[in-house]
């Protein structure tokens, strides 16, 4: 007893800093999203003028982004900024992941592909919304912390692979809506072949380390699509595997 006692007590002093560190989060990532909201109002080339819906703030609001991020900082991860995460990558501002996101238009049913996993974060978005999402990382130390990540937070409709994305992912598919977070002159055709007629592609288009084109490309009928850029943005660079 006389041991256990400082013991058990300590544990509920860590508990209780653990619960109002929790809070503190909550209270940045709330703010985080009316500053997103905010944007969304204001951003009527990408968005039109009803901006950003409720179910994509939501799904903001119960991500928690600091628990993507090498440092794990509320403070950081919830300010408004793209954060590096190792290996010359980094996660985008949250603005671009919540305009990406709508202009996807998931819906419950949906199954979507990601390409370019990252930390997990836009992933974790998706799968507030999506039935499922299929995500793949050329980068193997991040496509596996990603994974663990995405268990830890028991993200269970997510699949990471490791490989390119430029081939998509078709066993996972037909994909209602795809998202690429990495920038490339042109759309990967295999990637539009993978999309279902009615469904949506979100990619940065243009060259590498320049600003790029945030683009929207329709799936009209099976082989006709139609393009719009959005906004000007600037992603780290799409690579090819070698092999
Ligand atoms: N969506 C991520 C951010 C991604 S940064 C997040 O939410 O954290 C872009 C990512 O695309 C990087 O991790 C990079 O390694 C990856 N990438 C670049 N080229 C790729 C390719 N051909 N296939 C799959 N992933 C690729």
């Amino acid at each position: 007893m006389k041991i256990l006692l400082p013991l058990v007590l300590s544990m509920v002093a860590g508990a209780r800093e653990a619960t109002a560190q929790d809070a503190e989060c909550a209270r940045e990532r709330a703010d985080m999203v009316e500053t997103v909201r905010a944007y969304g109002r204001s951003d009527a080339r990408g968005l039109g003028r009803q901006g950003l819906s409720e179910r994509v703030l939501e799904a903001m609001r119960q991500t928690k982004r600091h628990l993507f991020i090498p440092e794990r900082s509320c403070s950081i991860a919830y300010a408004d900024m793209p954060v590096s995460i190792g290996h010359g990558q980094t996660i985008s501002q949250p603005y671009i992941v919540a305009l990406m996101t709508e202009l996807a238009e998931v819906a419950p049913d949906h199954v979507v592909l990601e390409i370019g996993t990252g930390s997990g974060y836009q992933a974790a978005i998706l799968a507030h919304l999506a039935r499922k999402v299929c995500t793949i990382e050329i980068l193997a130390p991040l496509a596996e912390l990603a994974t663990k990540t995405l268990r830890n937070l028991a993200y269970d409709n997510v699949s990471v692979r490791l490989g390119d994305g430029f081939a998509g992912w078709p066993e996972c598919g037909p994909f209602d809506a795809i998202v690429v977070t990495a920038a490339l002159g042109e759309v990967p055709p295999p990637l539009i072949e993978q999309l279902k007629v009615g469904g949506r592609l979100v990619m940065p288009v243009g060259a590498a380390y320049s600003i790029q084109q945030l683009t929207v490309v329709e799936k009209t009928a099976p082989d006709k699509t139609t393009a719009r850029a959005v906004a000007l943005v600037r992603f780290v660079p799409f690579t090819r595997s070698k092999n």
